[in-house]
């Protein structure tokens, strides 16, 4: 499952941006995805919520994943044909040459994140044993 790698990127650069704002904890990351970029929403889902769980210094108790779907569109360069490509090398429906140029669907980035200053840890989850 490559989605954990990305994931990972993701969080690692929205760490590092975030520490030089003075942001210490994740509540909110949001990203678009083509359909046909190669990453699963499932998987880029199920992969945050992992890290979200191991990572509990990063991330606010309720952070959420946002995913905004982009979705896929080629047109061919031998007939001008727009069609809904499945992957990025798809037949073109008319003619069934592989000429389509991606158009849009194939994006995968960071579109935001939110942050508190708040270290809520310390507040909410002070330990009883001090
Ligand atoms: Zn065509």
């Amino acid at each position: 499952m490559h989605e954990m790698s990305l994931m990972g990127d993701i969080i690692q650069l929205v760490c590092d941006d975030a520490a030089t704002r003075g942001i210490k904890r994740i509540e909110k990351i949001e990203l678009t995805v083509g359909e046909i970029s190669n990453a699963m929403p499932d998987a880029l889902r199920m992969a945050f919520a992992i890290f979200h769980e191991q990572n509990p210094q990063i991330f606010t108790e309720k952070a959420e994943l946002i995913i905004h779907l982009e979705a896929a569109k080629a047109k061919c360069v031998i007939c001008d044909l727009e069609y809904r490509p499945d992957q990025k090398i798809a037949l073109c429906p008319n003619c069934h040459v592989p000429a389509g140029r991606v158009l849009s669907g194939d994006t995968f980035q960071v579109l935001s994140y939110e942050g508190s200053k708040v270290d809520e840890s310390n507040i909410k989850n002070r330990r009883t044993d001090e």
